[in-house]
């Protein structure tokens, strides 16, 4: 990708710029006869994909200037799929046999843009979706975007499918003499590789599944990271009794019930890694698949950070009281030197900042409102797809159900447009009549 259009990728993640563009836009607008779906990551294609199997033609909007932009510009060099690839296919078409159990993040990019040729997709690029409401009078939508360019389009839809993604902003906390520090604070969706950390100090913030990468990463590159542990974690091996923990899992919740499967986790969890919480890394009272259900936790899963805890490769510290100069503070009153920040802090849906529509999502967090699997469909033709905190096997149940709904009142409705034109055509015309 060159540097142009990387810039631009970037600049349609960018709030400020967004808000420009939406006040200087000149307003154009197109009628889309099928549905219209934002954002062009798994959850967009999928949906498109199987619409497009159903005989529904849709148009796909999409902020960036590529498709699944959270995998292209916004993740670190070394990521690969963390669950075993036979959970993360898109429906209708599997991953290709050569690839490896755990794709590498260019591996799921190839697939993805196989998958958008192979269903003739073509999303429109650089259209940052700014505002959707609808009209009920109309009895559709209007949905309006802004481009690069300034130029603004208004779509007016019957069907509007939300696929912008549980991870489209980056979270950014805030924290005590931020603005302070000397050295560089990033975000994950910023940092690539360990490379440009070389021989430095860095405290990584955040121990999920990313944060406990970007320290492993960092190690692999001769830099000192520590990593900040606020809250309890479940860390389980990705493998376990030579398959994947998360296969085992689904296949152990077919017999057993769940605080059962969450036990033997545990057990074979403690025989293999020992007592997480002696290197600082507590557990949570309800088990890892139990929380998941509950909370939408994730459990991370292990690809060697451990090994570096225990070594003292990788130091575990608590929270952060304030940030210094190059130094930062923890609650227990310890300061140490750090010369740069990464924060592992995760994302955040960003449907409230454009969906005018207050039942179906809420407006606290951005996420349906009725819990999985009931939260893919609303009200007047509104579907939400890969909100479901269940990684791309809740897209791909997602993406079948939204569209089979939107086939039946495509179909019942091509029968009365059908029925409406065959009447006009058989209507004797004044003149035949004379
Ligand atoms: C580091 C990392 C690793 C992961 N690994 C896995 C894994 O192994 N397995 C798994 O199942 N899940 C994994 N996930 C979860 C991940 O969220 C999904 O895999 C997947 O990317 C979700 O797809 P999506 O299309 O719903 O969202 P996204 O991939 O985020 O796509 C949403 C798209 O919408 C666009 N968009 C957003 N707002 C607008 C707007 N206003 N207008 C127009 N376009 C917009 C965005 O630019 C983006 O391209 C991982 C996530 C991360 C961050």
């Amino acid at each position: 990708m060159d540097c142009l259009t990387e810039i631009q990728g970037k600049q349609a993640h960018d709030p400020i710029f967004i808000e420009k563009m939406n006040t200087s836009a000149s307003w154009r607008c197109i009628c889309v006869p099928g549905p219209l779906i934002v954002g062009a990551g798994p959850s967009g294609l999928a949906t498109a994909a199987c619409l497009k199997e159903k005989g529904v033609p849709s148009v796909v909007l999409e902020r960036s200037n590529c498709i699944a932009s959270l995998w292209q510009l916004k993740t670190y060099d070394r990521l690969r799929l963390h669950l075993p690839k036979q959970f993360c296919e898109l429906p209708l078409m599997g991953f290709p046999t050569d690839f490896p159990t755990y794709p590498t993040k260019q591996q799921f990019v190839d697939y993805l843009e196989a998958y958008a040729r192979e269903f003739d997709i073509k999303p429109r690029f650089n259209e940052t979706v700014s505002q959707a409401e609808y009209d009920a009078t109309l009895g559709f939508w209007r949905v309006k975007s802004v481009g690069v360019n300034g130029k603004g389009t208004e779509y007016v839809c019957r069907w509007l499918v939300v696929a912008t993604g549980e991870n489209a902003e980056a979270v950014m906390p805030e924290m005590e003499g931020m603005g302070e520090f000397g050295g560089d604070i990033w975000h994950t969706s910023l940092y690539k590789s360990g490379e440009e950390f070389r021989g430095k100090r860095v405290l990584v913030v955040g121990c999920g599944n990313s944060g406990m990468e970007v320290c492993l990463d960092l190690c692999n590159h001769n830099a000192r990271p520590s990593l900040v542990v606020r809250d309890t974690v479940h860390v389980l091996p990705r493998e376990m009794l030579g398959r994947s923990t998360f296969g085992l899992s689904m296949w152990l919740l077919k017999w057993l019930p769940i605080r059962f499967v969450d036990r033997l986790l545990l057990i074979v969890s403690w025989l293999m890694l020992g007592d997480t919480a002696r290197i600082g890394l507590d557990r949570p009272r309800l088990g890892p698949l139990e929380l998941k259900n509950l909370s939408g936790k994730t459990p991370v899963l292990d690809v060697g950070t451990l090994a570096n805890i225990k070594s003292g490769d990788i130091k575990v510290c608590p929270s952060i009281k304030r940030l210094k100069r190059y130094a930062v503070e923890f609650v227990n009153g310890r300061t140490e030197n750090f010369d740069a920040i990464i924060l592992a802090t995760g994302y955040k849906s960003n449907v409230p900042s454009w969906l005018k529509e207050r039942e179906m999502f809420s407006e606290k967090d951005g996420y349906p409102r009725r819990p999985f699997p009931n939260g893919w469909k609303g009200e007047s033709g509104l579907y939400a797809v890969g909100f479901t905190k269940r990684g791309l096997l809740g897209t791909s149940m997602d993406a079948r159900r939204i569209a089979e709904d939107i086939e039946r009142c495509w179909k019942h409705e091509a029968k009365h447009r059908m029925a409406f034109t065959r009447s006009l055509l058989q209507q004797p015309s004044s003149d035949s009549s004379s």
